[in-house]
């Protein structure tokens, strides 16, 4: 058995490699455990191995994580499943970023709760590159009327863009994904009175980080290169 210690060193040095093959700098990417259904054994052997932003899915499993693990002050939390507005309370809780806005209604929502608790929330626009009907996420000709719609919420720090690439072994239809966000992110910086920086592009999983990271990730997101297979239901 391979430790999460030596499973994160090694995704580390491909980061690097993949950032040097890319002429970037690897400090400007970040290096999220995706941590959806492992416990706190795995949780704990993460933070012991140096990760300090975990992606979750669910929001009451994640919840629950948060609160066992909340005296690790300097531990983030990024939500990266779809958010149910009637579940915004509870996300906010914990959730640092939020990388899976896709509706106004949604963006209403946290807003107004950010606003009542006198805070911001850092959150990643998710754009369907796909074009696949299972996934969700903005079509990508939605997205600049999308983000024009976003200047009301004064709460929310617009950060970038957020895709997971269309599941396949064909690395030019995966890297056509990841292509596709970074000419959104180029459009958004130019468009007149668009809020947020997009200066973030949350793309790359187990299987394509290092071609995400080609096509400039700025965080990317990891989960079974770290800690292996999931276990098929959520560990309590
Ligand atoms: C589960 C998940 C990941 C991590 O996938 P792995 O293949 O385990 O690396 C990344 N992003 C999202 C949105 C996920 O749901």
């Amino acid at each position: 058995m391979t430790s999460v210690a030596e499973r994160a060193s090694r995704v580390r040095a491909r980061i690097d490699a993949a950032c040097r093959a890319a002429r970037r700098d690897p400090a400007e990417v970040r290096l999220m455990a995706v941590t959806k259904t492992h416990g706190p054994p795995v949780l704990e052997e993460a933070y012991a191995a140096g990760l300090r932003l975990f992606g979750e899915n669910r929001v009451p499993e994640a919840a629950e994580k948060a609160e066992q693990f909340a005296d690790r002050t300097d531990l983030a939390w990024a939500l990266i499943g779809h958010l149910q507005t009637n579940k915004v309370a509870r996300a906010l809780r914990f959730a640092a970023e939020l990388h899976t806005l896709d509706s106004l209604r949604l963006a209403e929502a946290l807003d107004r709760r950010l606003q009542e608790e006198g805070r911001s929330l850092d959150v990643f626009v998710q754009v369907n590159t796909s074009a696949e009907p299972a996934k969700t996420g903005l079509a990508p000709e939605e997205v600049e009327a999308f983000v024009l719609g976003l200047r009301p919420f004064s709460a929310l720090r617009v950060r970038g863009l957020m895709t997971l690439a269309v599941f396949s072994d064909d690395q030019d239809a995966v890297g056509a994904c990841f292509a596709r966000l970074a000419e959104l992110q180029r459009r958004l910086r130019q468009l007149d009175g668009a809020p947020g920086s997009y200066d973030e592009l949350s793309m790359g999983m187990s299987g394509d980080f290092e071609l995400a990271i080609a096509h400039g990730a700025t965080t990317v997101r990891v989960g079974q290169t770290l800690f292996g297979a999931r276990p098929a239901a959520p560990v309590r």
